[in-house]
């Protein structure tokens, strides 16, 4: 199970270097991050123990659960998932560096006011639905530079870039405007010059579409499949709230 782990690190860590110099793109400039949902903490220590150090969980009880086991080999720690408002306080209690997910101004505020009262700064993504399906999370595209210029007046948030799930498709043409779409909304919000704003991380592709995501200027791949192997539950469990009993 390790030596397929690492092997599988190895080959994803090949495709990000082959994309990259397909994209005349340095791949220091492409950061891969270990989508680690449904895996167990022993697989995921594997990772870490070999140096692959940025991980992130969708689910604040999967973090709860791993966090003992993880806590002692050094890593930095995203949300990449749906956040609920009731779970904010619960999910600061787990050293997440950066929020990738952020996509309503009421989760903004009240994020805010618990890192208020903690003392706290958090890094956050502004997660953008680039694909127009209403079964994502995200906000909408017209509604971004509102939600930015919000965020951006909270001062314990720290914006740091955009986040996206491209459209779920096999073919890289139909993700592609995904991608670019991402990376165009990234450009106008840097135009803007909003004081406090940075840009520099653009989240997105995936196992399936990490190439296509490069090509278009990821700074961030967020990888589980190729890594860890199928999951036994569906995504959509993941997505959105109508997928399984929530934990
Ligand atoms: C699960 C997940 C990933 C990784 O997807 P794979 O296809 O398994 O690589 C990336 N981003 C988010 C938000 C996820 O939930």
């Amino acid at each position: 199970m390790s030596a397929q782990i690492l092997a599988n690190i190895a080959a994803v860590k090949n495709r990000i270097s082959r994309a990259c110099m397909a994209a005349n793109r340095n791949p220091d400039t492409v950061k891969l991050l270990l989508a680690t949902k449904t895996v167990p903490a022993a697989q995921i220590s594997v990772a870490l123990q070999a140096g692959h150090t940025l991980i992130a969980e969708n689910k604040v009880q999967e973090l709860k659960e791993k966090y003992g086991a993880l806590k002692a080999v050094p890593h930095t720690s995203h949300f990449i998932g749906h956040l609920q408002t009731n779970k904010i306080k619960d999910l600061l209690k787990y050293e997440v560096s950066c929020i990738q997910a952020l996509d309503r101004p009421d989760l903004a505020e009240k994020l805010h006011q618990r890192l208020l009262a903690e003392n706290k700064t958090m890094e956050v993504l502004i997660q953008v639905n680039t694909s127009g399906e209403e079964s994502k999370f995200g906000v909408h595209p017209d509604h971004v530079f509102e939600l930015v210029n919000h965020v951006s007046k909270l001062e314990t948030l720290k914006i740091k870039g955009l986040m996206t799930i491209g459209l779920f498709s096999t073919e890289a043409e139909k993700v592609r405007p995904c991608f670019r779409l991402l990376k165009n909304i990234q450009q106008q919000i840097i135009n803007l010059n909003i004081p406090g704003v940075m840009m520099q991380e653009l989240s997105m592709g995936m196992s399936g579409d990490l190439e296509t995501a490069i090509a278009e200027g990821a700074t961030i791949v967020r990888v589980g499949t190729a890594v860890f192997g199928r999951r036994v539950y569906p995504d959509r469990y993941y997505w959105n709230e109508d997928g399984m009993p929530g934990k």
